[in-house]
């Protein structure tokens, strides 16, 4: 029996969907934060229910072969990365066990799962940043979210992340504290300025930064424009957005462009992109290259193929297969990203393509009625994964082949296995490692329709 407050010797020997380590006391499971596979450390129980326990590691005895110190200070404490501390060949192993242990154990599917695809240089990757800000001792603070909470840990810099973040926050900083600026609580709701989220085209070198204000008036506006065009080398577009709720959700409804464009540039591959204050865009460009190029190759497109690209988002994923398709067609929920996918397209120069806004599953059986086909489909869903409703329509279309993408290997296991009984075959299944150090695997699925053969 595992008891509360008390301390056991127990080994690591996997790692959960946060990054946290598990062991086993007598065959009963213990989370414990920190741990990596292979540790052999010692832990004491903070909580116990009926299937599990947590408990905080104590003492290291053994450490794991994959640890490693972080190339970041404040690592332990930040909610941004969870397996900083862990070699990254082996997070790459873990990221591949973990997909194929999944579909095994979830989906039944015994599918060739491939190595995961990372990173040459995992550091610096990210192309967009959300800085809360707060107020210490009277001085202004901007960083990140301490992990389970809202308190900020201080810092710009961060590994992940483009190094023109660390100073565009100490610039914030200054005019801050310069002009008195008030900050807002979140308990009081009181203060103007909420967060900083920055944005850069890592192609172009393009930058822009969005002040989100409690308020619309945003004092010594001039010298905040002049602050950062003076200093932030790229800078394109100064944006306030303006979010007078009570709300975790940063973006308010109104944005104001007071500097410059109210977008940057970016490509991925060739295709160009406006990146807007609001518009969802891939955090990776360098890996949501790898991970397109190979949807697209799984797609086997020769020319004359028409195409879904289901829950599409602004197009992205597209406007890749358009360049290699007939015909296109995206369906997403969100009508900006739509209005997004519609401008992309068009800038690019494609005319090949067709956006549907609505909720997948009721505009791909709509579009199925219309007599609209499909010789190849892309899904990309959210993390609940696919609508039964959607699948079924694949199903009845027929496609030669089904292209799945996904953010979480448990919802692909089970639409995978939907699919499976339904006349597909997962051929083969390849990890992405869109976002290194943290526990976040994504992954592109090949699968094809076996009913022809199975008449012979
Ligand atoms: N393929 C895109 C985005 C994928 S993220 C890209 O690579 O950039 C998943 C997308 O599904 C989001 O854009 C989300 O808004 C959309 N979505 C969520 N639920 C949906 C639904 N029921 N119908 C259609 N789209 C949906």
């Amino acid at each position: 029996m595992v008891e509360k407050n008390k301390v056991y010797e127990i080994q690591i020997i996997d790692l959960g969907h946060s990054g946290e380590g598990i062991g086993k006391v007598d065959g009963f499971t213990v989370f414990v934060e920190g741990g990596l596979p292979g540790d052999v450390i010692k832990v004491k129980t903070t909580v116990v229910k009926k299937n599990y326990a947590t408990g905080k590691l104590l003492e290291m005895i053994t450490p794991s072969n994959s640890r490693v110190e972080p190339t970041c200070a404040i690592a332990h404490k930040c909610g941004g990365c969870q397996i900083m501390h862990m070699d990254y060949q082996a997070q790459l192993d873990i990221k591949t066990s973990r997909v194929e242990e999944t579909l095994k154990r979830i989906g039944k599917i015994d599918a060739k799962v491939l190595p995961t695809l990372g990173m040459d240089n995992p550091y610096w990757y990210r192309n967009k940043a959300q800085f809360p800000v707060g107020m210490t001792a009277g001085k202004a603070i901007l960083g990140f979210y301490e992990k389970g909470s809202h308190n900020i840990v201080d810092t710009g810099y961060c590994h992940i992340q483009h190094p023109v973040n660390e100073k565009i926050v100490a610039l914030m900083k200054d005019f801050i504290q310069k002009y008195k600026i008030s900050v807002y609580d979140e308990k009081t709701k009181k203060g103007l300025i909420r967060h900083v989220v920055t944005k850069v085209g890592y192609q172009t070198g393009e930058v822009m930064v969005v002040v989100i204000t409690n308020g619309k008036e945003l004092p010594h506006q001039e010298q905040l424009i002049k602050l950062l065009k003076d200093n932030i080398e790229g800078l394109e577009s100064i944006v306030q957005n303006i979010n007078t709720q009570n709300t975790n959700v940063i973006f308010g409804r109104e944005s104001i462009t007071i500097y410059g464009r109210d977008h940057i540039v970016d490509y991925i591959g060739d295709l160009k992109f406006n990146i807007s204050a609001r518009s969802f865009f891939q955090v990776n460009p360098l890996q949501t290259k790898v991970l397109y190029e190979k949807a697209l190759e799984y797609a086997q497109l020769k020319g004359e193929e028409s195409v879904f690209d289901i829950y599409c988002g602004i197009g992205t994923i597209s406007l890749f297969l358009a360049q290699k398709a007939k015909k296109v067609y995206g369906v997403e929920v969100v009508e900006a990203a739509i209005d997004d996918a519609k401008k992309n397209a068009e800038i690019n120069g494609m005319t090949n393509t067709e956006f549907y806004v609505g909720e997948a599953e009721k505009v791909v059986p709509e579009l199925y009625k219309q007599g609209i086909k499909a010789d190849v489909v892309v899904v990309d869903p959210p993390r609940k994964g696919c609508d039964e409703a959607v699948l079924d329509t694949i199903v009845s279309m027929a496609p030669e082949r089904i292209v799945y993408v996904s953010c979480n290997p448990a919802t692909l296991a089970r639409d995978l296995a939907y699919l499976n009984d339904r006349g597909y075959k997962a051929e083969e299944v390849q990890p992405v490692d869109m976002f290194p150090h943290t526990s976040h695997v994504e992954t592109v699925v090949l699968m094809s329709r076996v009913e022809v053969n199975t008449m012979f």
